[in-house]
């Protein structure tokens, strides 16, 4: 590196490092200042606003407080604890890391960004994320904000998502590592990022690295970082079956190899096929879980949308009397008594029916 773009750095580098010292978030994972808990914090902040990780980050230290305890938990209790979050495989993944850094690593998590990216569920991002805050190495960790921070301050061109500038911005972030603290020096590229050099409408007045920003000086900070337009989400449809026998409901464990929520309890339901009618669909999906039962009315209960990653489904809830199942095949199904229900590990949107059962329909 020539000497002006190395003074710019050592510039760069030291104002950014002054203002995160002012101007960090206190946050749980902050105070607590150990491996684990940088670990865990990092995988819930992945596609999870802040806001909503502090309550299940705390409630998770307190369930599972160290490494050994998160691998000798039973799965279904750290789907329980994960229940609200979304993105269920983070959670599988953060207790079969735990197995194996208890059986390979002596129960440590690897100082090394290599090791680290050899667990399950941890990438290039994350590795670079906890090497550097947890071991203070000087690995670069590029996550959504950072790209957005230094996609900027170099006024780069292009969709910094694919090559060759994805590699050009990994460089550029290896190149600032060097400074005295790679942990903290790219926390504060995170958290100017998050409150700074937002998506929208940066606010460059308050940014400590404002005379470094050739997008500010090309006034171009809005226009950067050129990311594609997100696709419209697809449209999928569901039914799900609200069975009920003498007070208690059908519930089904979906099986590990589920697309979605693996491993989770939901009420049955079943995507509708294309042109499918939703009560072919129900009577596919009743066969599929080996159970009888009649239609409490061919009209749905209520319905209700949400989205699983690139899809949105909208969900078609009918009610189902005198229900007859046996231990399901693939499925593990058992009937729960609405009380049962909150004990178990429901995603969001099933969650928000047991709600439903206790409607003048459901009741
Ligand atoms: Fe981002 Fe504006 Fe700071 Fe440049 S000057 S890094 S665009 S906040």
């Amino acid at each position: 590196m020539v000497g002006a773009a190395r003074k710019r750095q050592r510039a760069l580098t030291s104002a950014l490092l002054v203002w995160y010292d002012e101007h960090q978030r206190e946050l749980p994972w902050r105070r607590l200042r150990n491996p684990y808990a940088t670990w865990v914090s990092e995988i819930m902040l992945q596609q999870t606003q802040v806001a909503t990780v502090v309550p299940y980050f705390e409630r998770w230290m307190q369930r599972f407080p160290t490494i050994h305890a998160l691998a000798k938990a039973n799965t279904h209790e750290v789907l329980s604890a994960w229940q609200g979050l979304g993105y269920y495989s983070r959670a599988r993944n953060l207790q079969r890391s735990a197995q194996l850094i208890c059986s390979e690593h002596s129960g440590r998590l690897p100082a090394n960004a290599e090791l680290l990216q050899k667990l399950p569920g941890i990438g290039r991002y994350t590795a670079g994320a906890i090497a550097s805050i947890a071991f203070n190495l000087p690995e670069p960790a590029v996550d959504g904000n950072v790209l957005r921070v230094l996609t900027r301050l170099d006024g780069l061109r292009g969709d910094p998502r694919v090559e060759p500038l994805s590699s050009q911005i990994w460089q550029i972030a290896s190149d600032l590592m060097d400074c005295v603290s790679p942990g903290s020096f790219n926390q504060a590229l995170m958290e100017l990022g998050a409150l700074v050099c937002v998506p929208e409408k940066p606010r460059c007045g308050q940014c400590p690295v404002l005379k470094h920003c050739v997008a500010k000086q090309l006034d171009l900070a809005e226009q950067l970082p050129e990311l594609p337009k997100r696709p419209k989400p697809v449209a999928r449809r569901v039914v799900v079956v609200l069975a009920e026998r003498q007070g208690k409901w059908l519930v089904v464990q979906q099986p590990d190899s589920a697309r979605h929520w693996a491993g989770l309890f939901t009420f049955p339901y079943a995507e509708l096929l294309s042109g499918e009618k939703p009560q072919d669909a129900i009577a596919r999906l009743l066969a599929q879980i080996d159970a009888q039962a009649t239609l409490d009315s061919t009209d749905p209960l209520t319905r209700f949308t949400y989205p699983i990653t690139r899809f949105r489904f909208q969900a078609l809830v009918y009610l189902a009397r005198g229900v007859r199942a046996k231990q399901a095949t693939q499925f593990r199904a058992k009937f729960a008594a609405p009380e049962a229900l909150a004990n178990l590990a429901l995603p969001a949107p099933h969650r928000r029916l047991v709600g439903v059962l206790h409607s003048p329909r459901g009741a």
